[in-house]
């Protein structure tokens, strides 16, 4: 477009012709040699000025020239078009008028640093066209210089780059920010915080990392829709950048984890900085009749104190962060040395557990469950154990956080699937009546796509029929996953014949719904309340037993220790109890003598 426009002033101005005309105008005659040469050579002359006026016409390039401290000496015709200056206005430092006002400082710099050192220029500049607007150009100059270095002119080029630059500014902006919040993204956000760790470092100052993770987002999915979902995070981001005045940055870190760092002179304008981004998130949410009260886990890590660069500040907020969901969400904890230590705890357990399974030192040991009214097993819970080569069996305390842990868990839940089938496939030969062995599955595990499959496939591999297994999940595996996956995992492993139990139930969310929405066969009352002495403990173990009766769900009692409670629990009409009182978890062949012996009695 560009091009052609100026090919078109170049026809209009009759620059081809004025050059064919002056061709013409020749003094010597045909024939004689020194006319040859000089009909060659004018010749020549004439295609390279012809090419050279073609070039510049058809250019997106303005030319120009100036003088040895910039003022402007000559522009070319596209010059003057664009920017409807004349000549005359141009000339010296006219064309200074035609620079973006918030641009002349920054040229006036560069061309007073430059033009003494003799440096070539080139930078980017917004300059007012014809009518009015502003467009970016790239603007290129380069000394003539004498002999002794003196400069004697500057050769200059002004270039049209506002659609590229636009273009790659957009791309840019995209590349650092979150698509759907618009506040920075994770590299970007990193990024800045290193800056932001480097000034501090510069001027002596103070600054805290702030980790967000909203408590139960994937709640809000489930329940409420993804609109609502992408709204809230829309509405956590405005929250956020709204209460961290400048100098901070506000990032989304990926899902539901936001960043903020805030930058200050001293800890107690920190604090009152860090209250503010709290109470930022504490008002409720409301998407028309939703009214929603987004609890976040928050961890806080400061510079200097905590780290001496932003990876280590990011690590040790990290930890931070953890403590707050550790301790149940809804909270701030600031980084702390310790955590470093339950850190390198968690690693270590990870490691064992690893360990346990590479040498194959996982055992199931097993817990009778017993009909109240009779007294008589009704069925085990396998529990995991590992054997220490030195100190013997060891408690899955553990190694318990590998069973938060993506591969681990996994791997655990296999390995005690595939000795417990073993051991079941064992007592069938036998013709021991074990009744349904309860195995527990951690959140991590259930949350594979291929969980039931799998489960159903090992079952016949090990030739068990699964109407002797129950499944113990926890209320967790209804948050870390979605209500469709649930449903679909919990259906199957139901048709194909395995009961549903939600383990230490009354701890978690206790969600009436997911009774009424799951086939849950069993409920199992939780320890704390069972052993608790308060009579309001008691209260609610009477309301999950009522409940129990109420939907058709058989109720087992956790941690029984004593005859008391026992008869408490039978008075109350709770179906089945596990606990002490009866026997502790057993080793495989522990069952066989519980199995024998209660046969005896
Ligand atoms: P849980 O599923 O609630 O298991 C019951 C725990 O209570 C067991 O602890 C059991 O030994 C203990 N217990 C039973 N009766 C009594 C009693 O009368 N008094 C007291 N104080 N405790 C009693 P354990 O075996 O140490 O297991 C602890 C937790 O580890 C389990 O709690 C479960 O959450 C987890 N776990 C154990 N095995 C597995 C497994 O194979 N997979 C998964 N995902 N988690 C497991
Ligand atoms: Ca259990
Ligand atoms: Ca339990």
């Amino acid at each position: 477009m560009e091009r052609l426009e100026a090919h078109d002033d170049w026809k209009r101005e009759g620059l081809g012709e004025g050059l064919l005309e002056r061709s013409e105008s020749r003094v010597n005659q045909p024939g004689d040699a020194d006319h040859d040469r000089a009909l060659w050579l004018e010749q020549t002359s004439r295609e390279l000025e012809q090419r050279y006026q073609y070039t510049i016409a058809l250019s997106p390039l303005v030319v120009w020239t100036a003088w040895p401290n910039g003022d402007i000496l000559d522009i070319d015709e596209a010059g003057l078009a664009r920017t409807g200056l004349s000549m005359g206005e141009v000339r010296g430092q006219g064309f200074f008028a035609a620079v973006h006002p918030d641009d002349r400082q920054s040229v006036a710099t560069m061309w007073r640093r430059n033009a003494s050192l003799g440096h070539p220029i080139d930078n980017e500049v917004r300059m007012r066209m014809r009518d009015g607007s502003y467009r970016w150009h790239r603007s290129r100059a380069a000394p003539l210089k004498d002999a002794s270095g003196k400069i004697l002119r500057w050769y200059g080029t002004i270039e049209d780059i506002h659609d590229r630059k636009l273009a790659a500014d957009a791309v840019r902006w995209a590349a650092d920010h979150d698509s759907l919040t618009g506040i920075w993204a994770r590299a970007a956000f990193l990024t800045g915080l290193e800056r932001a760790v480097e000034r501090a470092a510069e001027a002596g100052s103070v600054v805290a990392l702030m980790l967000f993770d909203l408590d139960n987002f994937k709640q809000v999915n489930d329940r409420f829709g993804h609109d609502t979902g992408d709204a809230l995070l829309k509405d956590v981001a405005v929250r956020l950048s709204g209460a961290a005045e400048e100098p901070a940055m506000v990032g989304r870190l990926g899902g539901d984890e936001f960043a903020l760092f805030l930058a200050r002179p001293d800890s107690a304008r920190l604090a009152a900085a860090i209250d503010r981004a709290v109470a930022a998130l504490d008002t409720p949410f409301r998407y028309g009749a939703i009214t929603y009260h987004c609890r976040s886990s928050i961890g806080v890590a400061f510079y200097p104190a905590d780290g001496a660069d932003g990876d280590t500040l990011r690590k040790n907020a990290d930890l931070a962060l953890y403590d707050a969901k550790a301790e149940g969400g809804g909270t701030l904890c600031y980084f702390r040395g310790e955590l470093r230590l339950q850190m390198q705890q968690r690693l270590s357990m990870l490691s064992i557990a690893r360990d346990a399974l590479d040498r194959d030192l996982i055992l199931p040991y097993y817990q009778p469950k017993i009909e109240l009214g009779t007294g008589r097993i009704a069925g085990f819970e396998a529990l995991l154990r590992w054997s220490h080569p030195g100190r013997g069996v060891q408690l899955p305390a553990t190694i318990a956080v590998a069973f938060d842990d993506p591969e681990l868990a996994i791997a655990l839940g296999e390995r005690m699937q595939e000795k417990v089938f073993a051991d079941i496939r064992g007592w069938r030969e036998r013709g021991l009546d074990t009744g349904r062995i309860a195995i527990n599955a951690s959140a991590m595990e259930f949350r594979g796509a291929d969980f039931a499959a799998k489960l159903i496939a090992r079952l016949a591999a090990f030739d068990v029929p699964a109407t002797c297994i129950e499944l113990e999940i926890t209320e967790g595996v209804f948050f870390d996953n979605s209500d469709a996956h649930v449903r679909r995992t919990i259906s199957t492993l139901h048709d194909a014949g395995i009961t549903i139990a939600l383990d230490d139930f009354g701890t978690g969310y206790a969600s009436l719904a997911h009774l009424r929405q799951f086939p849950v066969d069993v409920l199992k009352i939780d320890r704390s309340f069972v052993q608790a002495p308060t009579a309001c403990d008691w209260t609610i173990v009477r309301a999950i037993i009522g409940l129990g009766k109420g939907l058709g769900i058989k109720t087992v009692a956790e941690g029984v220790e004593t005859n008391e409670r026992r008869d408490a629990l039978l008075n109350d009409g709770c179906d089945f109890a596990q606990g002490y009182l009866f026997s502790p978890p057993v080793a495989s062949t522990g069952v066989v003598g519980l199995l024998e012996a209660e046969r005896a009695r």
